[in-house]
């Protein structure tokens, strides 16, 4: 499937997948926030850095990432930031770069050390494909996404990207989580 996560190949390759992933991991995604100039209007939620939507931004702190409700996007640190400086269109080795800022500014060395083995999918790539899936299959989800049962279902589809691992993960989550969207969306519009 092309939106699956890829497993990094080249070394060159790797050593950014793994930098990107330190300061995914090292960098609270509220320092990203405050870097961005936003700071916390209600709890979880936030202005969002990307869009400029009030209070669309809600932070999950315990997954270090964050979903706009108005980009329809979730975002990890260094995505967030990329996005933050790039807009929607995050060029190629933008991400890399933005993880060095990162990186360097919060002291993250990208030495050799307590490395997790192979490469971990991205976990934003996968919750942007089910959402374009979404935006496809659901001529009407604009205006679903925003129903209580709908968002609830989305939410807990997201809150199982951090067991998916494995290439095969990736595919299991993504069909059960249509799966899953299919069911509800359909018995909204009935
Ligand atoms: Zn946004």
């Amino acid at each position: 499937m092309a939106t699956s996560a890829r497993i990094a190949r080249s070394p060159a390759h790797q050593r950014a997948v793994k930098l990107i992933r330190r300061a995914d991991d090292g960098v609270p995604l509220r320092e990203v926030l405050k870097l961005t100039g936003i700071g916390w209007t209600d709890g979880p939620r936030a202005d969002c850095p990307v869009c400029g939507e009030i209070r669309a931004l809600i932070v999950h702190d315990e997954d270090n990432w964050a979903w706009c409700h108005s980009c329809g996007r979730g975002y990890g640190p260094v995505s967030l930031y990329a996005a933050y400086q790039h807009g929607d269109d995050i060029p190629r080795g933008a991400r890399l770069t933005a993880a060095r800022e990162l990186a360097g500014r919060y002291g993250i060395t990208p030495g050799p050390g307590k490395d997790r083995p192979p490469p971990e999918p991205d976990r934003h790539v996968l919750s942007a494909a089910l959402i374009a899936w979404c935006e496809r299959t659901f001529p009407d989800w604009r205006r679903q996404q925003y129903d209580p049962v709908v968002a609830g279902k989305l939410a807990r589809c997201l809150g199982l990207l951090p067991l998916v691992h494995t290439e095969q993960d990736c595919r299991d989550w993504l069909t059960a989580a249509r799966t899953a969207m299919g069911r509800v969306l359909g018995t909204e519009a009935a």
